[in-house]
């Protein structure tokens, strides 16, 4: 999406975006983290596998391994034995005989096929002759050595961020630990007089600060080292000092608040003063007061005050460039066309992200409902949301029955 006619004064969405994306390089030093403590992280190794997985042929069920030409000539076998997972069977299978096998025993030598029980008869339990109640076609029930997948190949690229499937590779291949990009870390901070930490009692005025959860909430989903700072007043001086001493620790500050045009935003004043502010103002709704700078050698993100511009500047901008520092290979967010079933309110200007509820309708037609008040104050709209609605800088106001671009909220935002 490009965006034209962007409000004067204002850096258009994709600018604000490269530029923020070209502020950071992936991070270099590396940490060697135990499986446990793997997920989310973002491998830094091309992961061969040193191993067949699995490493030898095993039964996919509990039954009887046998040779299966035995069967073309007889329906009854002798079982011989016994063949469990990490208990194999070691003897040779002769003609004419059976072992009784579990799902994930070895293949006795000689067995070349694997009849399920349920397939079977044994006229009483101490019987030794098994029934075979139908031929079973050659190689039946056996998962082969290699399967999964064989040595040599490749398992994990550089720059994935691991799933928990691929926790759970590592841990079929043997390995106990994982070489990853070191995590960043992240101070982030509240600023507003006005604010009270939840649990507190509020006083007239006084609101609960809730941008600090929502952001630690989400750096949490990229396995980001935080540390939850608190609330800063509305102070230039008390600012600098925290900015500074957080800056001694840092990777990256994350503040909300005070980054706007009033008389108590000091954000600016201060990152002019003892940083630099790079980035200012961007043509998007909500969010237009996001600031990009860098104090005492950490990068700093300034974002707005209120709930939803906070989080949304957090997500469409400050993730993509904490994903690349982190070393991940980062696709952009998915767009897909739906119909909107609302009209839409819109200004043209900056991008609108306003919240929407996606889904399929009874023909198969992706529509989208707006979730009514788009207030950027009103962090219930977020919640109740499954997808931007995201609308071009020149857009004005749209009817329902027209076409719109949807992004899925993402799993950072679940
Ligand atoms: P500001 O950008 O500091 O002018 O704040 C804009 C609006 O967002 C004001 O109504 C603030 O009270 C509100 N706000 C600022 N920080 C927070 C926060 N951490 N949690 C909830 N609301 C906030
Ligand atoms: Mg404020």
């Amino acid at each position: 999406m490009m965006d034209c006619d962007v409000q004067s004064g204002l850096m258009p969405f994709d600018q604000a975006l490269a530029s923020l994306l070209s502020k950071v390089e992936t991070i270099s030093e590396t940490e060697d983290v135990p499986l446990c403590d793997a997920l989310a992280q973002v491998n830094f190794q091309t992961i061969v596998s040193p191993i067949n997985v699995p490493s030898f042929d095993h039964s996919a069920m509990d039954g009887y391994a046998l040779r299966c030409a035995d069967l073309e000539k007889q329906s009854h076998l002798t079982q011989v034995g016994h063949a469990y997972a990490g208990k194999p069977f070691d003897k040779k299978l002769e003609p004419g005989q059976c072992v009784r096998i579990m799902t994930g025993a070895i293949i006795p030598d000689g067995a070349d096929t694997v009849v399920m029980q349920e397939n079977t008869h044994k006229s009483r339990e101490l019987d030794s002759s098994i029934e075979f109640l139908n031929q079973p076609a050659l190689g039946e029930n056996i998962r082969r050595a290699g399967n999964d997948f064989k040595a040599g190949s490749i398992i994990l690229h550089p720059g994935q961020r691991l799933s928990v499937a691929d926790v759970g590779l590592l841990a079929s291949l043997g390995l106990s630990s994982v070489v990853i990009h070191r995590r960043l870390k992240v101070a982030v901070f509240s600023t507003g007089d006005e604010l009270k930490a939840p649990g507190e009692s509020l006083a007239l005025g006084e609101i609960y600060d809730s941008n600090r959860f929502t952001t630690l909430s989400l750096l949490k989903k990229l396995a980001i080292e935080t540390l939850d700072m608190g609330i800063l007043p509305d102070d230039q001086q008390e600012i600098t000092k925290a900015l500074l001493r957080a800056s001694e620790w840092a990777d990256v500050i994350i503040t909300s608040g005070g980054v706007s045009v009033g008389d108590a935003d000091y954000i600016k004043q201060v990152l002019q003063e003892h940083g630099s502010l790079e980035l200012w103002k961007i043509a998007m709704k909500p969010g237009k007061p996001f600031a990009y700078g860098q104090i005492g050698g950490a990068h700093f993100i300034g974002l707005p005050g209120n709930p939803v511009s906070a989080l949304v500047t957090l997500h469409q901008l400050a993730v993509p460039m904490l994903r690349k520092f982190q070393g991940e290979a980062y696709e952009p967010e998915q767009m897909l066309p739906a119909t909107t079933l609302s009209d839409i309110k819109k200004r043209p200007g900056r991008r609108d992200f306003q919240r929407g509820m996606m889904f399929y309708d009874a023909t198969g037609e992706l529509v989208v409902r707006s979730v009514g008040n788009q207030n950027s104050g009103v962090l219930s709209s977020m919640a109740k949301a499954n997808c931007f609605i995201v609308l071009p800088a020149a857009q004005a106001s749209l009817s329902s029955g027209e076409k719109v671009m949807v992004q899925p909220f993402s799993d950072l935002l679940n």
